[in-house]
């Protein structure tokens, strides 16, 4: 709880009408985030928990495709970069889910950054809403942690499950097991397995 200070809060307000302009601190967008709240996509039977929290905003320019080959040609794999400046409380947490991730994947390296990033974390209190992962294309997007839920979650699990939205445009199954990460909160808080399946991994490699 000692995380909430209001100016923390105050910085991630300011961060998330900054999503849409790249980072750029200084803009103050006139219109509200339209990631801040999702629409209820989610069926009725789904647990009101932890989702719908992933939102695939294709057709908007939150990032450009990486220069794949050059990539390649330096790493051997794509490197995208996340950049956790926003999210200070989970910089342990974010690293070890890049670890979970990068040794699940054979085409993708995740390298922290100082910098914009491809991938921005943020924390906060986000209300219904909960941790929350939007993209424009695999690789390239914005992630919200929330403190409420990964008080009553597996931080880690919730941190890898919102990241695999992001690398690997893996939707939500909340009525998967807990073996599988995009389930999230579906299998309920006991459920704390930070992993990809074999299929999760495969389908993300699929989009490098
Ligand atoms: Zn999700």
């Amino acid at each position: 709880m000692s995380k909430r200070s209001h100016t923390r809060i105050a910085l991630t307000a300011t961060s998330l009408l900054a999503v849409s302009a790249l980072m750029s601190p200084a803009a103050t967008a006139s219109s509200a985030p339209s990631g801040a709240h999702f629409g209820g996509t989610a069926a009725a039977s789904q647990p009101k928990a932890w989702g719908p929290d992933a939102v695939n905003t294709a057709s908007s320019r939150e990032g450009t495709a990486p220069a794949k080959a050059s990539y390649f040609a330096s790493y051997g794999k794509v490197v995208l970069y996340y950049n956790d400046a926003n999210a200070p409380s989970y910089r342990s947490l974010i690293a070890s889910a890049a670890s979970i991730w990068n040794s699940s994947l054979t085409r993708v390296q995740l390298v922290r950054t100082t910098g914009s990033g491809d991938i921005r974390y943020y924390e906060g209190n986000f209300g219904d809403a909960g941790s929350t992962a939007r993209w424009s294309s695999p690789g390239h997007g914005t992630i919200n942690i929330d403190y409420a839920q990964t008080n009553t979650y597996s931080p880690l699990r919730v941190v890898a499950h919102e990241t695999g939205h992001v690398i690997g445009s893996l939707p939500d199954h909340y009525s998967g097991p807990c073996s599988e990460l995009m389930s999230g909160g579906g299998p309920g808080p006991g459920c704390t397995s930070p992993y990809p399946n074999a299929s999760e991994r495969q389908r993300t490699d699929a989009n490098y």
